[in-house]
Formats: C-alpha cells, sequence, structure tokens
C-alpha cells in the first residue's frame, strides 16, 4: 500500500500558508493535488478505472482544474453498488483505516474509508476554519448532538486535552426536553456552541430558558440553517451562528467567512462544482454541488454528486482569503411533486413564498406530498398565528396547486428530533443525491 507521505507532507506545509496566500499559488497547489489524484484513481482504483477507461480518458489527461470537466460524474449509488475493494486504492488493508457510516439522512448504508493520516489531515482544514472564527484552543465546547447509549467512550487522548484544559469537549443529548438541554448548558457554561441548526435551533426557541448561557462562539453544520432559525439562535445566545458546511466523504467542504456573511469554499482541502444540467452555475445561480476531495486517495471521491444544491458567489471574498465563494447552501435537491395529467409543481413554490413573507410567525416548516392529490404543509409557528395569516398560507397553497389538490395546513408546536435522521422541510425528497 502506498502512503503517499511526501504528498501529505506537502499539504500539511500548505496548510496555514494557503489563507494569506495569493489566488494563483492556491491555483497551483490545486493543480498538482488534482494532477496526483486523477493519476493515482486511474492506476489504482478499480471504479475510476473503469469509468475513466469507458469515457476513453488517458493517464495525464487531468494536469489542471479546468480539466476535471472531461472526467465523468460519480454518485453514492454508484459506489455503493461495487465491492469495497473495486472502490478503495489497490492493495489496501480495510481494517487499518478510519471509517465513518453516512446512513444519517439517505436510509441506504454508505461507509466511508480514510488512512488515518488522511483522516489527520483533512481534519485540519476544519481545525483553521474554526481558528477563523474565533475558536480559541482553552474553550470549552459543548456539543449537542446525538449521544450513543453508554455515553462517549472517553480516550486517553480526552483525558489529556481535559488535564491541560485545552480543547475540552462536553456532549449534551438533543434529545432531551429544551429543559434540560438549557440546564446542562448553564452548568456547563462553555465558551463555544456546536451542534445541528434543528437542535440548537429547539433550545434557543426556549430563549428564556437561555438566561445564564453566555457563549462567544455558535457554530452550527451538519443540515440546511434557515434564516428563521439563524435568527432564533442569534436572539437566544447573543451571537450570529457561524455555519461550516461539510460531508463525511470530504470532512470541510466550505465555511461561513466571519466577516462577509459568505461561505468560502475550502479551495485547498475540496474542489467545488456548481452544475446546472451538466454545466457550470454563473455567479448567483444555483447549481448541483460536485465534490472532489484533493487529499484521499484511499478511497478517492472525484467529481462526487453530494445531491445538494447552492447558489455561486464571486470567485474571491472581500475578506482578502484568496477563497472563492458560496452565497447560500440550499441543501438537498429536492424533486417536485407530481400530480394527475402529468403536472409536477417545485416545492420551493410554495416554501419560497412562504419563507419570503411569513417568516416573522414562522418557526420551522415541513410539506409533503401524501398522495396524487394531497399535500400537507406542517408549520410550527413562533407565536400563535391570526386567522388571516392562516388564510394567507391557504390561499398560497391553493394558488400553486390548484383546485385539484387538497392542501391542508396543519399546525404542530415543534418538529421532534428522531434519532439517526436530520430535520429536512422535504421529507419526500430523495436523500441519496442519485437522480
Ligand atoms: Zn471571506
Amino acid at each position: 500500500m502506498m502512503l503517499h507521505l511526501a504528498e501529505h507532507v506537502h499539504t500539511l506545509n500548505a496548510i496555514w500558508r494557503n489563507p494569506h496566500a495569493s489566488r494563483a499559488t492556491l491555483d497551483e497547489f490545486r493543480n498538482r493535488k488534482l494532477r496526483r489524484l486523477a493519476a493515482h484513481a486511474h492506476k489504482n482504483v478499480t471504479h475510476y478505472r473503469q469509468l475513466f477507461d469507458s469515457a476513453r480518458i488517458r493517464t495525464g489527461d487531468v494536469q489542471n482544474v479546468q480539466h476535471l470537466e472531461r472526467l465523468p460524474l460519480t454518485s453514492k449509488d454508484d459506489l455503493r453498488l461495487r465491492p469495497l475493494q473495486e472502490i478503495l486504492s489497490a492493495g489496501t488493508d480495510p481494517a487499518t483505516l478510519v471509517t465513518h457510516m453516512t446512513s444519517g439522512s439517505s436510509g441506504k448504508p454508505f461507509t466511508v474509508h480514510r488512512s488515518r493520516l488522511e483522516e489527520r489531515l483533512i481534519n485540519l482544514f476544519r481545525l483553521r476554519a474554526l481558528g477563523q472564527a474565533g475558536r480559541r484552543v482553552s474553550d470549552r465546547i459543548a456539543r449537542i448532538g446525538e449521544v450513543p447509549l453508554g455515553g462517549h467512550r472517553r480516550g486517553r487522548a480526552d483525558r489529556l486535552r481535559r488535564a491541560l484544559k485545552i480543547y475540552r469537549d462536553y456532549h449534551i443529548d438533543c434529545f432531551q426536553s429544551a429543559e434540560s438541554i438549557a440546564a446542562e448548558l448553564e452548568a456547563l457554561n462553555p465558551d463555544m456552541i456546536n451542534g445541528y441548526p434543528s437542535a440548537l435551533g429547539y433550545v434557543a426557541s426556549r430563549r428564556e430558558l437561555l438566561a445564564r448561557v453566555h457563549p462567544r462562539l455558535v457554530v452550527t453544520g451538519g443540515e440546511l440553517l434557515s434564516a428563521p432559525v439563524r435568527g432564533e439562535i442569534e436572539r437566544a445566545f447573543g451571537v450570529s451562528p457561524i455555519d461550516f458546511y461539510g460531508a463525511h466523504e470530504f470532512n470541510l467542504i466550505a465555511w461561513e467567512c466571519p466577516a462577509q456573511g459568505v461561505y468560502h469554499v475550502c479551495d485547498d482541502n475540496v474542489i467545488v462544482e456548481l452544475l446546472r444540467e451538466g454545466k457550470p452555475a454563473a455567479e448567483g445561480e444555483t447549481g448541483e454541488v460536485v465534490v472532489t476531495g484533493l487529499h484521499t486517495y484511499t478511497m478517492p471521491f472525484i467529481r462526487y454528486r453530494t445531491g445538494d444544491i447552492a447558489t455561486r458567489g464571486s470567485d474571491s471574498c472581500a475578506c482578502g482569503q484568496p477563497y472563492s465563494t458560496l452565497l447560500e447552501i440550499q441543501g438537498r435537491v429536492v424533486d417536485y411533486f407530481r400530480f394527475a395529467g402529468n403536472r409536477r409543481i417545485h416545492p420551493y413554490e410554495i416554501t419560497g413564498p412562504l419563507i419570503e413573507s411569513e417568516s416573522e410567525w414562522v418557526f420551522q416548516h415541513q410539506i409533503v406530498q401524501e398522495s396524487e392529490d394531497a399535500v400537507r404543509l406542517k408549520v410550527a409557528p413562533r407565536r400563535q398565528p391570526g386567522p388571516h395569516e392562516m388564510d394567507r398560507l391557504q390561499k398560497l397553497g391553493r394558488d400553486k396547486l390548484g383546485p385539484q389538490v387538497r392542501f391542508t395546513v396543519e399546525l404542530v408546536d415543534s418538529f421532534p428530533l428522531v434519532a439517526g435522521r436530520k430535520f429536512s422541510p422535504y421529507p419526500n425528497a430523495d436523500y441519496d443525491g442519485s437522480h
């Protein structure tokens, strides 16, 4: 098995310098990494060898990022259907690898494998972004998330970190009541709080419980952060959350620029393409997020369809760092609702105006197509809506769906979190990125 040690050392040397480098230097770095990755995958990974050969790609055809579009796309299902040996670098012993299960939201488990070295290397990009967001070595960090049965196992490294008072983190179970989460937060008095937007939004909606919780920093990630939830978190904790966008396959993909309110693409960890019907989206346009991980040779991801959609921002950030930007991450590619007579309506046609004009009272929403002629909108309100507000919602749905479709608006107290699943406003959506 090849360790690609020299390449990783080269990356390690660049990680802390890249945010201060010129775009030309960063491009040179990306071209070098992509060239080596593509050559490696072509030679050593059966899936990519067969894929590239069938597209008549020759070794050496990919010299720089502009050549990437010559390569075919890969989806999660393409990889899931292959035996493990065909998606791992030849000669790799799976027993030596770190694994991440991505069963979370897809319901179709897929396990990502990396070498320990790759795991640590790409995690440095996340640590770098957290440092930019303002995390300090001495911070006490509360992680609100799923706590495995019996609690997290604490290793020697954890005990050492706590003894030295560096990078101390504490896990809080997000499936408790808001009262319990708030009580744990108050007892812990964390400098930083980290968690899913839905979990932080859930406790933040009970602002009165959090009067004595004053973190310096709130970091969200793992699912879509909507504007109303962002506002709720901001009001409850007194700081604006900084959102991280990542995936098990890559670790960090993008993080919010603390200065500008856009996302920096982690251009030295991944190549992000935003595609609209196969063509690159222009600035301001949305596209499907297709990602290439530059440092993972063990199980390469090249032009991998994430199934997420995002809006392309400018190619450089006004803050001066050399990273390209995303204006917004909309989350999963959402399917159209389909009705009799081949009629289809995109759920955004209803939820878009809803977010636009009703977010003053709508805290969270979920829209489900229940049958060929029925759609239900569930709304967790911030406060009891007036009759005219309910009428407006009814009218919005009726106008978009037409008289043939029964449209129901249901008020709910909250959307309970379900273990192992992320919250989605669009539960009908295909969560596999395969469509
Ligand atoms: Zn920036």
